[in-house]
C-alpha cells in the first residue's frame, strides 16, 4: 500500500513540473515564423508571444579589410541559433576563432509598438546594431584577438517603437571558445512580453535552485548527523553540483552574486558541476544498488570523470570545451549503463527501485527532449533542470521513505527494550525480596541453631550429670565413682600421697526388704546414702553408691588411720538413723559393715586393687559379727 502511495506522489510532482515547464517555455508550435534568405516576415504576426529569430540569416566573415556598415558580395546564409563552425566562406571551412557579422532584416506589422529583444549568451562577445545604430553588446568584440574579452550574460535591448521594418547586425568576435558565433535563440517581440517572459523563466531557475540547493544542505545536514549517512552525502553534493549549474547557465546568476568572476571560470565551473555531477550521481545509485551497479563501471566512470575534471582545472575553456561532446557521449552510455542496472533492480524488486527508476527515467526524458529541442525538432524547451529536479525530489522522498523506516524500527525496537526492560525489572525486584527472605531466614536460623545448640548443650551437661547421680539416692553413682577414683588414684601416683577407699554395705538388707518391703527398703536406701554423704566433707572426697545396698566412699590424702575415723563416723551416723530393722541379726536398727583399704598408688597396682582390698575388708567386717569397720592392706 506504501509502495503505491509513493508512486501516486511522484506521478503527480512529475505531471505538474512538465505542465509548468510546457506553460512557461513553449514558443508557439509549428506556427512560428522563420527568418529565410537574411528575412524574417513578421508583418502577419500576432505579437500575443515573443518569437525566437531563428532561420537563415546573411553572414559576413570579418578581417581587418571589411566594412561591416554594407553587406559584401561574399556572403553566405548561416542557420540561428548555430554556432560558425563549420560553415564554407570562399571555399574554406570556418574556423572557431575570428569575428563575422550577421545580418537579419525583420518585416513588422504596420502598427507601430514597442519591441524588445532578448539575447542569451553567444561565443563569445558581440555588439548589436539596430539600423546601423549602436544598440550595445557584451564581452568585447574586437578583430584583434588580444582586444577581444568573452562574456556570458544574458541581456534585454529595448528597441524602441517599431513598424514596417528593421535592419539587426550583429558583430560577434570569438577567441576563447572553440565554438564562435550565436548559438542560442534570439528572443523577440513587444517589450511586455519579453519582459514578463523572463520574469517567469527566472522565476522558475530561482525555484528550482533554491529547491535543489536546500535538498543539497538538507541532505549534508542528514550525512553530518549519521555515521551511516554516505548515500545522504553524495546525494548532497550531487545537489549542490546541479544548484551551482542552474547558477551558471540560463539566467546566469553567478554574475549576480559574484560579478567579479572571469568568463574564463565561470565557463570552468559550469562543465566541472558536469564533469562533476556524473561520477557522483554514478557514486549514489551504486550505494543503494550495489548488485546492480559494478564495481568496474563505477571505478570506470570515476577514472574517466577525473580526467575531465584535471582537463578542465588545467586548459582554457577552448581546449577543454572540446571535450564535452565526447563527454556528452560518455555520460549518455553512463546512463544507459544506470537505466539497465535500475531496471534490473525493479525486476529483482529491490527497496526504492520503482521510485529511482521512475526519477532516473524522467532525467532520460528531459535528455532526449533536449536534443531534440537543440536539433529543432521539438520546441518544448529546455527540460534537463526539470528532470533533474524531479529526479531529485524522488531521491529525497526515498530517503525519507527510509529514514521514516528507520524511525519506526527505532520506535519498535525501544519499545521492545523497555518491555524486556520492565520484565527484567519486576523479576529483579521479586529476586530481591527472595534474597532477602532467605537472609531473614538465614538470620532466624542461625539464631534458632543458636539457641537449640545451648539448649543442647544445657541437656548435655544436665545429662552428663545424671548419668553421673545415682538415680534412688542422688548421691554419685558406680561410673562417678570409677572416673573419680581413677583421677584421685592418678593425683596421689604423682604426690605420692595415700588414697584410702570405705566400702559399706548395709546388713542384713535381704531380711529388710523381706520385713518391709521393697519400697520401704529404697527410702531406708535413700537415708543410709544420705547419712553417708553427710559424714565426709573434705572437697576431695566422694560418697557414691557402689551397687545395690553397697556404698564406696573415696578419700584422697587420707591414710589407713584417718580412713578408719571416717569409716567409724559413717557407721555410727546411720547407726544414728534409728531406722527400725526387727528382723536384724545384729540388733534392731539398720547397721552397716565397712571395709577400709589404703594405698599410695604406684604403676604397679591400680583401682581395682584397692576396692578389692576394701572389700576383702569388708568380708571381714561381716565375718567377724557385723555393725563394724575392718581394715584391710592392699596386697
Ligand atoms: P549381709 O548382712 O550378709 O550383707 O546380708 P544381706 O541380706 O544384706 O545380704 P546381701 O548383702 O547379699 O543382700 C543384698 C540384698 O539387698 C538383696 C536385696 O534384697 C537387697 N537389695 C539390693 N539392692 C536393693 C535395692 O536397690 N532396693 C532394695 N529395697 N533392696 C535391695
Ligand atoms: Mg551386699
Ligand atoms: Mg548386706
Amino acid at each position: 500500500m506504501r509502495s503505491r502511495r509513493d508512486h501516486i506522489f511522484v506521478l503527480s510532482l512529475l505531471l505538474v513540473l512538465l505542465a509548468s515547464q510546457f506553460v512557461g517555455c513553449g514558443t508557439g508550435g509549428s506556427g512560428t515564423p522563420v527568418a529565410q534568405d537574411g528575412v524574417l516576415d513578421l508583418r502577419d504576426h500576432k505579437f500575443t508571444r515573443h518569437v525566437n529569430l531563428d532561420g537563415e540569416w546573411r553572414f559576413v566573415w570579418r578581417d581587418s579589410s571589411t566594412n561591416p556598415s554594407t553587406l559584401s558580395d561574399e556572403h553566405i546564409d548561416i542557420e540561428v541559433p548555430d554556432s560558425w563552425n563549420g560553415y564554407r566562406y570562399n571555399g574554406e571551412k570556418l574556423p572557431g576563432h575570428g569575428s563575422g557579422s550577421y545580418y537579419l532584416t525583420i518585416l513588422l506589422p504596420e502598427q507601430s509598438a514597442d519591441y524588445a529583444a532578448e539575447f542569451r549568451t553567444t561565443g563569445t562577445a558581440y555588439n548589436l546594431f539596430m539600423d546601423e545604430r549602436l544598440m550595445g553588446g557584451v564581452g568585447i568584440y574586437s578583430l584583434d584577438s588580444a582586444m577581444s574579452s568573452p562574456r556570458y550574460e544574458p541581456k534585454i535591448y529595448d528597441l524602441g517603437g517599431l513598424s514596417h521594418q528593421v535592419h539587426l547586425r550583429i558583430d560577434v568576435s570569438n577567441y576563447h571558445h572553440r565554438l564562435g558565433g550565436l548559438w542560442e535563440s534570439i528572443s523577440f517581440g513587444t517589450k511586455t512580453d519579453v519582459y514578463s517572459h523572463r520574469e517567469s523563466r527566472v522565476a522558475m531557475e530561482l525555484f528550482m535552485f533554491g529547491t535543489i540547493f536546500v535538498m543539497g544542505i538538507y541532505h549534508l545536514g542528514i550525512f553530518s548527523l549519521s555515521t551511516r549517512g554516505k548515500a545522504a552525502l553524495y546525494f548532497g553534493l550531487f545537489c549542490l553540483l546541479i544548484g551551482l549549474r542552474t547558477l551558471t547557465t540560463g539566467a546566469i546568476f553567478f554574475h549576480q552574486l559574484w560579478p567579479g568572476v572571469s568568463w574564463q571560470y565561470l565557463v570552468k565551473i559550469e562543465y566541472l558541476t558536469f564533469f562533476l555531477g556524473i561520477p557522483t550521481f554514478f557514486l549514489f545509485i551504486r550505494l543503494q544498488f550495489p548488485d546492480e551497479i559494478e564495481k568496474w563501471a563505477v571505478q570506470l566512470v570515476l577514472a574517466v570523470s577525473t580526467l575531465f575534471v584535471l582537463l578542465a582545472l588545467f586548459t582554457s575553456v577552448d581546449t577543454f570545451s572540446i571535450s564535452i561532446t565526447w563527454f556528452q557521449t560518455f555520460s549518455l552510455l553512463s546512463m544507459l549503463y544506470v537505466t539497465y542496472g535500475l531496471g534490473l533492480a525493479f525486476i529483482r524488486g529491490e527497496e526504492g527501485s520503482s521510485l529511482v527508476l521512475l526519477g532516473f527515467i524522467s532525467i532520460v526524458i528531459a535528455f532526449l527532449n533536449d536534443m531534440l529541442y537543440v536539433g529543432n525538432v521539438i520546441q518544448t524547451g529546455h527540460l534537463i533542470s526539470v528532470g533533474l529536479l524531479i529526479f531529485i525530489l524522488t531521491q529525497a522522498f526515498l530517503i525519507s521513505l527510509r529514514f521514516s523506516k528507520a524511525y519506526d524500527t527505532i520506535d519498535t525496537q525501544r519499545i521492545k527494550l523497555e518491555r524486556t526492560n520492565t520484565a527484567y525489572q519486576s523479576e529483579i525486584e521479586i529476586r530481591k525480596s527472595a534474597e532477602n527472605e532467605v537472609l531473614n531466614h538465614k538470620e532466624h536460623l542461625e539464631d534458632l541453631v543458636k539457641e537449640r545448640t545451648n539448649e543442647l548443650q544445657v541437656a548435655n551437661e544436665r545429662l552428663n550429670e545424671l548419668s553421673r547421680v545415682d538415680g534412688l539416692t542422688g548421691i554419685a553413682n558406680r561410673r562417678r565413682l570409677d572416673e573419680e577414683l581413677d583421677r584421685e588414684w592418678k593425683r596421689m601416683m604423682r604426690k605420692k600421697h595415700p588414697l584410702s577407699v570405705v566400702l559399706c554395705d548395709i546388713d542384713h538388707f535381704k531380711l529388710f526388704n523381706d520385713t518391709y518391703g521393697h519400697q520401704q527398703g529404697d527410702i531406708c536406701l535413700v537415708n543410709v546414702a544420705t547419712a553417708i554423704r553427710d559424714s565426709v566433707n573434705r572437697p576431695g572426697d566422694l560418697a557414691a553408691r557402689y551397687g545395690g545396698e553397697e556404698f564406696c566412699i573415696v578419700l584422697p590424702e587420707t591414710d589407713a588411720a584417718g580412713a578408719c575415723q571416717i569409716a567409724e563416723i559413717v557407721r555410727r551416723n546411720v547407726k544414728a538413723l534409728n531406722v527400725e530393722h526387727k528382723s536384724s541379726l545384729v540388733g534392731n536398727v539398720v547397721t552397716l559393715s565397712l571395709g577400709v583399704a589404703t594405698i599410695i598408688p604406684d604403676p604397679g597396682s591400680d583401682p581395682s586393687m584397692l576396692l578389692k582390698a576394701a572389700d576383702r575388708a569388708l568380708y571381714q567386717a561381716k565375718g567377724n559379727g557385723r555393725d563394724r569397720v575392718e581394715q584391710n592392706l592392699v596386697e
